[in-house]
């Protein structure tokens, strides 16, 4: 009879996860069910439990759990249950005469259920209420390491940890493999509590939400979870399936110096994680000086773009494109330019991947439009005939927060505004766009057209889907990249070149050869017809003011 009675004990509290207050609830009415039957004649439930981890303050209260017509205050049974290291409970129950050993065994077994679960639902209460913690792990969150790595600083002894940034590799996956994201933080509280296991008592873990956590161990210890991140096993019974699975991890690693705070800290150990996770070949990166440097630019770029635009320090330099049948300019390419103060020039390599990531780039390459289109009204002015100029157009227009219209109606807008021959203007995008825009990019290139302006695929033969992009997109122009020109003078480069060229040409493209070099490389050109070269064989990117001397006389000399 007292076995059925547990079993339909735990079948009650198992229905669902009912936080502490629901609990006392449900352990009450079932109480009013079964009291009768073990010869419970009053129930006395008193916590001594903290709010939360900060706090020290008690809260004491009685409840009254069940009470029956008649009961011996004599003959008390009492269990004092631990809330862990948070607190206690004491349950007092009174029979309504005297406990039989039987009574007194079932309800030491119903309290070792109620306690469990009491124990658990208090716990989280704690941890909900405490603004420092992690609810899913209950280790610290993003604000606790940061008062926990403070108070390190502070007691001034930062220098002897290394910060360890983590990112669990491929979580989404994890989360399917289980099912659900529920399912899956299961595994996930499992990883932090390996790690956990590992750690000394004056070390840190914390989670900063999602499948990102933070480590500051002593850096005589780094090396062991270094290598315990490798690969953590863990595995959970989900829903009647046993799931197992090896957790791995990206790590960015910060060794914490002299004079750190807890922002640097945090800073330096996530941007090593975040380069960690653009590199395929590692699973760790340390944070060093070259990245330090990188960081120092992009700040720097970051800081002073919008200045530098303001101030009319971001131009064009111009890359003629010559005809080398006749030797005559054809063309120009504009390329990007930052002058400093100083007068030195910063190529676009240092300065774009930052204005990418900062979503500024579009703005960069309007800029540029304007300041051709300047030029060109200014040549015209002069009494200098303008040749056709292309311009660099990022594949960030085309992500979400710029619309395809509204891109094409500013070139068109900005062309118009200074009165120049859209037939001047030539626009490029990089093959490198992704084939989910290609949709996109189709209807672009033809509302560019109904303007009479050109475009070209920039870079073809770098990326994967040259054919594909060939094959949706009407483009004009196909600029053969340097790594082509590069393969000339070889065998199997020159049948690649000669073949690739010759079925753009079927297709009735036009063909402009770039990083040409060499005067080899230009007779091998010659002979397969290739004849609109952009290199450094006839000009580097110049300066307006030279490129201006190259448009009076347009004929090259070679
Ligand atoms: P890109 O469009 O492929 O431009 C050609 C790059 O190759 C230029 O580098 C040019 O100086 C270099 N180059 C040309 N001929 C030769 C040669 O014979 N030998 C060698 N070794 N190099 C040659 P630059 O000016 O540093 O530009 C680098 C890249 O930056 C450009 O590559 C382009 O992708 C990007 N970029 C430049 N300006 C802009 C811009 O205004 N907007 C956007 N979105 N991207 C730009
Ligand atoms: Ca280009
Ligand atoms: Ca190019």
């Amino acid at each position: 009879m007292y076995n059925d009675l547990i079993a339909y004990a735990i079948d009650v509290l198992d229905k669902q996860d009912y936080s502490y207050q629901e609990l006392i609830g449900v352990i009450k009415d079932l109480f009013a069910q079964i009291a009768p039957k073990l010869n419970i004649g009053l129930i006395t439930f008193y916590t001594n439990c903290r709010k939360n981890v900060y706090s020290e303050k008690r809260i004491n209260y009685v409840n009254d759990f069940y009470q029956g017509e008649k009961y011996n205050v004599d003959k008390v049974l009492e269990f004092k249950n631990d809330i862990r290291n948070n607190g206690s409970y004491i349950v007092s129950l009174y029979p309504v005469d005297d406990f039989t050993t039987e009574e007194i065994e079932c309800i030491g077994r119903l309290n070792f259920i109620f306690s469990k679960t009491l124990s658990r639902a208090k716990q989280s209460e704690i941890i909900s209420e405490t603004p420092t913690l992690d609810p899913l792990t209950g280790y610290l969150n993003t604000a606790g390491l940061n008062s926990n790595i403070l108070s390190i600083v502070n007691q001034g002894k930062i220098d002897k940890y290394v910060t360890l940034f983590i990112n669990i590799k491929d979580c989404s996956s994890i989360n399917r493999l289980c099912g659900s994201i529920q399912d899956g933080n299961i595994l996930i509280r499992q990883f932090a509590d390996r790690i956990y296991s590992e750690l000394e008592e004056d070390e840190i873990i914390g989670r900063h939400g999602g499948d990102n956590f933070t480590i500051m161990v002593k850096k005589e210890n780094s090396a062991k979870i270094i290598e315990l991140l490798k690969g953590i096993n863990v595995s959970a019974n989900i829903k009647g399936r046993n799931v197992s699975i090896t957790i791995e991890s990206v790590i960015g690693c910060y060794n914490n110096k002299k004079g750190d705070d807890n922002q640097t800290i945090m800073e330096n150990s996530s941007i090593a994680m975040q380069m960690c996770k653009r590199q395929k070949n590692t699973n760790i990166i340390v944070f060093n000086e070259e990245l330090q440097n990188k960081i120092d630019l992009k700040r720097r770029v970051k800081d002073n773009f919008g200045k530098a635009v303001l101030d009319g320090r971001i131009i064009p330099y111009y890359q003629p494109k010559v005809d080398s049948t006749t030797n005559l300019l054809y063309g120009a390419e504009a390329l990007s330019r930052w002058q400093k103060e100083d007068g030195e020039l910063i190529s676009p390599g240092l300065f774009i991947p930052t204005l990418e990531e900062a979503g500024t780039i579009c703005d960069l390459d309007f800029i540029i439009l304007e300041k051709v289109c300047e030029n060109i009204k200014e040549q015209v002015k002069s009494g200098i005939t303008p040749v056709p100029i292309s311009i660099n157009f990022s594949k960030h227009h085309f992500s979400k927060r710029s619309s395809g219209i509204s891109f094409v109606k500013r070139i068109i807008n900005t062309i118009r505004d200074y009165g120049v021959d859209p037939k001047l203007i030539e626009v490029e995008f990089t093959e490198s766009i992704k084939v989910e825009d290609y949709v996109l990019l189709r209807h672009i290139v033809s509302e560019l057209h109904n303007e009479v302006i050109k475009v070209s695929i920039d870079d073809y033969g770098t990326g994967y889907s040259s054919l594909q992009l060939l094959e949706s997109v009407p483009f004009d122009i196909i600029k053969m990249d340097k790594s082509f020109a590069d393969l000339i003078g070889t065998q199997k480069g020159n049948i690649i070149f000669k073949y690739t060229t010759e079925m753009m040409r079927k297709l009735g493209k036009e063909i402009i050869c770039e990083g040409v070099e060499t005067k080899e490389q230009i007779d091998f050109l010659n002979s397969i017809k290739c004849t609109i070269i952009q290199g450094y064989y006839f000009d580097k990117p110049l300066p307006k003011e030279e490129y201006e001397e190259r448009l009076k006389v347009k004929q090259y000399k070679k």
